[in-house]
């Protein structure tokens, strides 16, 4: 007899929007599980430029999208505060720009509610001394950046602290229908842990599939038609912190025209290119050269800065027009330009579609999940008949785990205030001391999540700095073993799949300083430890 797991809800995908619900849900008393193909923010919530936004970039496209963010950032910062960096925002226009836009600007602001604020020229450039010379207009707008693996991570830790349960590396994959009162409903859900490949079972009364992108084919489990959009962003991370402020370029939203201080670096996008499909979610070295040019019109150092990675996300976009999304669906008929299609969310109760407790919510932004998250678990509770309001508006959005280790330069600032001596550097470029990384590995050990390299990472700064991964990676794989969480060729393995990961992100920025590093990183892994080589395992026992 398999395992059965029976649970009021199931929340299918563990991005920002599944791990909301789950921590609204566990707010009001109702217990959740996440299940999660991946790991925490595996799709687009990890993903995307960070860009908490105040609304100024939809005020032409999507009015109602503008307004929606400007309340919702504001409500971000007062719960979250310790996610979100409050930079500050400015829209820049420079030479060539289409003027009748800049015109616009402030009327268009005004109408959605959008907070913004002319600046001169002169103004703007001692802000920011390293916006182009050819500036021409500027408006301050209340624009911020959010660190989306902290919210997600602080999101589901509070919600297992109200009841909720989580697993990594599990996948939906059948659904099985039957009747109840007289109503089609899902009565076990088939999952597979995708490191074991064993199957289990789920009996849950709710199922909420959040699972972004992927919603169309988690609606198919249950025979529903779903038109998901799938529009690729490629984004670069820069070495350095290249402005202060979130910069935009001020234009109708176009390619390579946001640039996001995220703490020690800069995330610079982005594209919009329609995907057939799932399967390769990466960016193409056209991309590439296309941004770098686009970016450097507006900051002149994106041209020459050094980049330390590259990677994609896939936008969640829903194509057809549907009356009973709850929030409204003002989509125009998708056209060659994915950013026409709006970037609202919907929620769909597929008891429209004759499957009476499947809830799928998608589209939408980082920026918005926790109202995503409320309107899902209203209508969750209504179908669960638990009469609860949402207050996740109110509470803090805080834990007790450790999760102040994933600020980037954080660790150097409690390292400086709390270190003991003897405590040795394991992360240089993020600066990591090794009591960081024993704290981290008892937690995740405690909480059953898998103490391996890749948790660290998405736990902390790991792999996350210059080097990305070539020092830490040996040095936390040595502590690993030393605190008995690996035994044998295991921390090969940790090593392999870090570095493989991490090298994707590498490769499309071959060029300058960030080539002598993968140079560095390859003569290492390659001629010391045979990682280029099917199993490596194998020359080592060979060797001894
Ligand atoms: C390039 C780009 C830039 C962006 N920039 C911004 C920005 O600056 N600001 C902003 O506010 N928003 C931004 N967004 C939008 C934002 O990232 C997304 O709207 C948001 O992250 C979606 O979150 P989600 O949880 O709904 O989906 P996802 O984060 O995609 O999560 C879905 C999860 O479901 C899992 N899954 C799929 N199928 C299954 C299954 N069968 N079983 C179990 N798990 C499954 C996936 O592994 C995935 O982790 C950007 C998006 C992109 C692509």
């Amino acid at each position: 007899m398999k395992k059965i797991l029976d649970i009021p809800a199931l929340i299918i995908g563990g991005g920002v929007t599944g791990t909301g619900i789950a921590r609204d849900l566990a707010l009001r008393g109702i217990s959740a599980l996440v299940i999660e193909m991946g790991n925490i923010n595996d799709g687009a919530s990890g993903r995307n430029h960070g860009l908490l936004h105040s609304g100024a970039r939809y005020v032409g496209s999507d009015p109602d999208s503008a307004a929606e963010c400007a309340r919702e950032s504001q409500i971000l910062k007062k719960i979250a505060p310790h996610c979100i960096e409050d930079t500050g925002g400015l829209y820049v226009a420079v030479k060539g720009d289409d003027e009748a836009y800049v015109a616009d600007f402030p009327n268009l602001c005004k109408r959605a509610g959008v907070f913004c604020q002319p600046l001169s020229v002169h103004q703007v450039l001692e802000l920011e001394p390293g916006l182009s010379k050819d500036a021409i207009a500027a408006f301050k707008v209340k624009d911020a950046s959010v660190d989306p693996f902290h919210i997600s991570l602080e999101n589901m830790n509070q919600a297992i602290e109200h009841g909720a349960t989580y697993y990594s590396n599990c996948k939906a994959i059948g659904f099985s229908l039957g009747t109840m009162s007289g109503k089609k409903i899902i009565k076990k859900v088939k999952v597979q842990n995708n490191l074991t490949g064993a199957c289990f079972y789920i009996t849950p009364r709710v199922v909420i599939n959040a699972t972004g992108a992927w919603a169309g084919m988690v609606t198919a489990l249950a025979g529903i038609h779903l038109d998901m959009i799938y529009s690729k962003g490629s984004l670069l991370v820069t070495h350095n912190r290249l402005t202060t402020h979130v910069i935009n370029r001020l234009r109708p939203a176009a390619d390579g025209d946001i640039l996001v201080p995220g703490r020690t670096v800069s995330i610079f996008g982005t594209t919009s290119i329609r995907l057939d499909n799932l399967d390769a979610i990466k960016p193409d070295f056209n991309e590439i050269d296309f941004l770098v040019d686009q970016g450097a019109q507006m900051v002149p150092g994106l041209e020459t800065t050094r980049y330390i990675r590259a990677y994609a996300g896939v936008r969640p976009l829903v194509s057809n027009r549907d009356e009973s999304t709850i929030d409204k669906a003002t989509i125009d008929e998708p056209g060659e330009d994915d950013r026409a299609v709006s970037r609202g969310f919907y929620l769909f109760d597929h008891s429209r579609d004759d499957v009476d407790n499947l809830l799928t919510i998608t589209g939408g932004k980082v920026t918005t999940y926790r109202l995503m998250a409320e309107k899902t678990a209203d209508l969750a509770a209504k179908k669960l008949k638990v009469a609860s309001v949402c207050t996740t508006a109110q509470i803090p959005l805080t834990s007790k785990a450790p999760s102040k280790l994933i600020e980037a330069g954080m660790s150097v600032k409690l390292w400086a205030r709390e270190s003991d001596p003897g405590d040795s550097m394991m992360c240089e470029c993020e600066m990591v001391p090794k009591s960081h990384f024993k704290e981290l590995l008892l937690w995740l050990k405690q909480n059953r999540e898998t103490a391996d390299l890749n948790s660290l990472r998405i736990h902390s700064r790991l792999g996350k700095g210059a080097c990305q991964g070539t020092f830490c990676s040996l040095r936390v794989t040595g502590l690993m073993y030393d605190e008995a969480y690996l035994k044998g060729s295991q921390g090969l393995d940790n090593i392999r799949f870090l570095l493989t990961e991490r090298f994707k992100g590498q490769k499309p920025l071959l060029w300058g300083s960030q080539l002598a590093q993968a140079e560095l990183n390859e003569a290492m892994f390659c001629s010391f430890f045979g990682l280029d080589m099917a199993d490596p395992r194998a020359d080592l026992d060979k060797k001894g």
